[in-house]
């Protein structure tokens, strides 16, 4: 195989999804630029480490400088590692990548930071140390479909989400919603169970300017299925379920999109990326696109790439939705929620919430 072949294969193989990513870096070893993994094993485990630290909730203000800084551990360094890749380019001291690091940022940008917000997360990728700290920082629960790529404390279809009307703050959902088969069911579900004033992040792949199914059978790297490749239209279908819709960007996506060009001249093989450009200029109002870090800031917390690898836009696409002045509906309230063999969402409510969500 010849050197470039090689460098094209280790590049397309890293830039997969998780499995076929760990897969390809099996085969053809680590993409240039990624620390050793003996490494960040080190920084991850050294004496005492437990990342995030619960004592800096993530409503501290930044630390001063201009070095990079992790928005959800607050690690800082010289560099993130791995190669600049959303999936890739890692925290050394969380783990946390470049789409986990800007989800955080959208969230302690976007939401009144408190610790009696009711929040739940989606299939989160982060383990034990990430968890506990975001338990102590607010009401806390994770939650997965069939709990077997993830762990979580419920187990919720978001097409007939197991609680209450109205009884959550946040929902964090990154890079879940593709995996459901109806989307306009988990989108009404989620609507319902948000409190008025209630947030969805929203966090899904982009690959393609306009929403359609997959054309082969596709499935990440926990082997879960691929219902829906989305596009900018998500946007007016959040708006038909009654959200306050926004689409957070970086600076440097807004740039591009009012660019009429496309200022990338490469991008890793699964981005669509002038396809992208299109359908962001077509199906995505200018005012719909919220930059929430400018340039610098957003090198600095590593949600843009330091290479032209994955150049900006895909994944790191993110779009957060607000409810808006929804009256309050509490008309099924009283219907609690089943019992999942997991643990339910109201036995932990009546031991652990700090504001008596069901009373
Ligand atoms: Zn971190």
């Amino acid at each position: 195989m010849t050197t470039d072949l090689r460098r094209i294969a280790r590049t397309v193989a890293a830039s997969s999804y998780r499995k076929a990513g760990e897969v390809g870096r099996r085969v053809f070893g680590a993409p240039a630029g990624e620390a050793p993994d003996a490494a960040r094993q080190a920084v991850a485990a050294a004496p005492g480490a437990l990342l995030p630290d619960p004592s800096t909730p993530p409503w501290t203000p930044m630390p001063d400088g201009d070095g990079p800084v992790c928005p959800v551990c607050r690690w800082q360094g010289e560099s993130f590692s791995g190669s600049a890749h959303v999936e890739l380019s890692q925290c050394p001291a969380c783990g946390a990548n470049g789409r986990d690091r800007f989800l955080h940022w959208c969230l302690a940008d976007r939401v009144a930071l408190h610790p009696a917000l009711r929040v739940i997360e989606c299939s989160p990728r982060l383990g034990e140390g990430y968890r506990s700290a975001m338990a102590t920082w607010f009401f806390y629960r994770t939650s997965d479909y069939d709990l077997s790529a993830h762990r979580g404390n419920l187990q919720l279809d978001l097409q007939n989400i197991d609680l209450p009307d109205a009884c959550l703050d946040v929902l964090l959902c990154a890079h879940v919603l593709e995996h459901v088969p109806d989307t306009d069911k988990a989108l009404a579900e989620i609507r319902r169970v948000l409190a008025p004033g209630g947030h969805l992040l929203l966090q899904v792949p982009v690959l393609q300017g306009r929403t359609a199914p997959p054309t082969e059978p596709e499935f990440h790297g926990d082997n879960t299925p691929v219902f829906w490749r989305f596009g900018f239209d998500l946007t007016s279908r959040l708006r038909h379920h009654g959200f306050t819709a926004d689409l957070l960007c970086t600076a440097e996506f807004a740039d591009a999109v009012a660019s009429g060009s496309n200022p990338w001249s490469t991008w890793a093989g699964a981005f669509d990326v002038p396809d992208i450009l299109d359908g962001a200029r077509r199906d995505a109002v200018a005012s719909d696109l919220e930059p929430i870090a400018d340039r610098t800031t957003a090198a600095r917390v590593g949600i843009v790439s330091r290479s032209s690898l994955n150049c900006g836009s895909g994944a790191r696409w993110a779009m957060a939705a607000r409810m808006a002045s929804v009256p309050w509906v509490s008309t099924r309230l009283t219907r609690g929620c089943r019992s999942r063999p997991a643990g339910s969402w109201a036995s932990m409510n009546a031991t652990s919430s700090p504001l008596g969500v069901f009373a």
